[in-house]
């Protein structure tokens, strides 16, 4: 197996050296465990946010399609396809009950029909599906006509919930980094985009939300959302999903809390319009709706079908080339889903 470790330490935005492409020989099956060989990785936000937790030396987190091609479970028959969090690796030997936790869910069948890619299973039809569609439907509990904002908008999650938002009658602000992502938003159905790098994000969403906003699914954090949150109506509500824009940054104002030196972020406060506009703000992570993940898969799959959900993906070439992959989606270079196909 070709495996990628976390050699050293996250400084800033991830670069090649943080880590090292390894030949690892695998032992034979056990009763219970199959062997799963990797189509597609997906290419992940939360790998640098997460990573802090690793230990050097410990295979980069991750998700992967794969094909197991040797099998003494019967849960897992060779040539069938599962969705599971095996690591930066092209092959692994997988115990069919691999132990869970908050972050890594199990490995599961896809009852793969051909009639789209495998890849999507990590994307629209996989965990960034979920996302926007249990973030968005269960936290921000949209209604027609309301107003709804999206950071990191012309991403995976971003993109679906702003389409999303459309299907529900709303009316659709997209934040994203560049006039080529802002004009592929428009072609899905967001109503106004902001080029946060050009634009005065302020004055443009003044503009575009004369009456305000009802909605924030939050992608980014840091100064968008402040800026996003001094604009929402009263009874507003706020999906926490990321904050991508402190993933990077290991100066103690702005470090993640707790991940990279347990020392908790102190930022400036930004409570007051909180309190004021009595806003429901809820952070989540996905995998707490795992037990109910069928209905997104079903729901975003019909979607699409309807032609009501447009989908894009970033495929990088070559396993060799996941640092790539992670290093070019930190400087915003995907439109769409990451992937890299193996
Ligand atoms: P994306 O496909 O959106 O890729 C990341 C994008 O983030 C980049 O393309 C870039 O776009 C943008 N970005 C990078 N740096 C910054 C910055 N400093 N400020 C603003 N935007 C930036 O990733 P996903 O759709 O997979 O994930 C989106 C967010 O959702 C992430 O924060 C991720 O951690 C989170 N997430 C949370 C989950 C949960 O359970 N809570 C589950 C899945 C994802 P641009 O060109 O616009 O800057």
């Amino acid at each position: 197996a070709k495996v990628f470790i976390y050699v050293h330490p996250f400084e800033g935005m991830p670069t090649e050296e943080n880590f090292r492409l390894i030949e690892e020989d695998l032992p034979p099956l056990k009763d219970g465990e199959f062997l799963a060989e990797a189509v597609y990785l997906s290419v992940d936000p939360y790998m640098r946010a997460y990573a802090p937790r690793l230990k050097v030396g410990e295979t980069m987190i991750g998700s992967q399609v794969a094909k197991v091609i040797e099998s003494k479970s019967i849960q897992f028959p060779i040539g069938s396809y599962v969705v599971g969090v095996f690591g930066w690796r092209t092959h692994t030997v997988v115990p069919e009950n691999l132990p869970v936790s908050q972050f890594t869910p199990p490995p599961v069948l896809i009852s793969y029909d051909g009639s789209v890619p495998l890849s999507y299973y990590l994307g629209v039809l996989g965990m960034p599906g979920a996302t926007a569609y249990f973030g968005f439907l269960d936290i921000c509990k949209p209604k027609p006509g309301e107003t709804v904002v999206v950071s990191g908008a012309a991403g995976a999650v971003g993109s679906h919930v702003g389409q999303i938002a459309k299907i529900k009658g709303c009316k659709v602000i997209g934040i994203a980094g560049s006039d080529q992502k802002c004009q592929w938003l428009k072609t899905i159905g967001f109503d106004f985009v902001i080029n946060y790098k050009k634009d005065n994000v302020e004055q443009a969403l003044r503009a575009a939300a004369p009456n305000g906003v009802d909605c924030y699914f939050d992608n980014v954090g840091g100064e968008i959302t402040t800026t996003v949150i001094n604009q929402m109506n009263r009874f507003g509500r706020v999906s926490c999903c990321g904050a991508i824009a402190s993933y990077n940054d290991n100066t103690p104002a702005k470090a993640i809390a707790s991940y990279n030196d347990n020392t908790p972020a102190k930022v400036t406060t930004f409570l007051l319009p909180v309190i004021l506009q009595e806003l429901e703000f809820k952070g989540f992570v996905i995998y707490t709706w795992r037990n109910k993940w069928n209905e997104a898969v079903k729901r975003n799959q019909e979607w699409m079908t309807e032609g009501k959900l447009q989908y894009q993906e970033t495929i990088t070439e070559g396993f060799e080339n996941m640092p790539k992959a992670l290093i070019q989606l930190m400087q915003g270079k995907n439109v769409g889903k990451a992937i890299v196909k193996v």
